[in-house]
């Protein structure tokens, strides 16, 4: 079953809502998008969905120069870390799991991969040893605000099944 509304045409290799779940991580990080089965190294994990726009917007995807995917639902809630366990085709808007991914993962992806500029700019506190620490998109030079101070850690965050109990599934506003 897609994750999707039903006002976006489905594409191939949607997310499902037997393999990802949208859930409320903390007040720090907000919402993140859960694992729920195991994926391999180089596996296809899905095809995001959106609304395409010239406009960046909070939870958008930059596909190119001025052209980005507005996905409130699924890729627009995977969170930022450093050192990813997926990350971003944008030829294709596959996700691509960078290695094992196990279920009761929290998905993550590096921002800096795909975004010039950052919507939000902010202090990473993914807690990897690569941290790179302020992350404000891949041209600095474009970003015009400062990024805010967090003393979170995702790494502190841990998800043991079952999942569905402890996160009741939030239907798609
Ligand atoms: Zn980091």
């Amino acid at each position: 079953m897609r994750i999707y509304p039903s006002h976006l045409s489905p594409v191939s290799l949607e997310p499902q809502i037997e393999d990802f779940c949208v859930v409320d991580v903390d007040s720090e990080f907000g919402q993140g998008l859960l694992v729920l089965r195991s994926f391999q190294q180089g596996e296809t994990l899905f095809r995001m969905n959106g609304i395409l726009t010239s406009e960046l917007t909070l939870h958008s995807l930059q596909l190119a120069p001025d052209l980005h995917m507005d996905d409130p639902y699924v890729a627009g809630k995977v969170l930022h870390s450093c050192a990813p366990n997926s990350r971003l085709e944008v030829a294709t808007q596959l996700f691509i799991a960078n290695r094992a991914i196990e279920a009761g993962e929290l998905l993550t992806m590096d921002y800096e991969e795909t975004e010039d500029v950052l919507f939000r700019p902010f202090m990473c506190c993914c807690g990897e040893a690569e941290c790179r620490g302020e992350i404000v998109g891949r041209q600095p030079s474009l970003a015009t605000s400062g990024a805010e101070l967090q003393t979170c850690n995702l790494q502190e965050l841990v998800y043991e099944l079952p999942l569905r109990e402890r996160y009741p599934r939030r239907k798609p506003a």
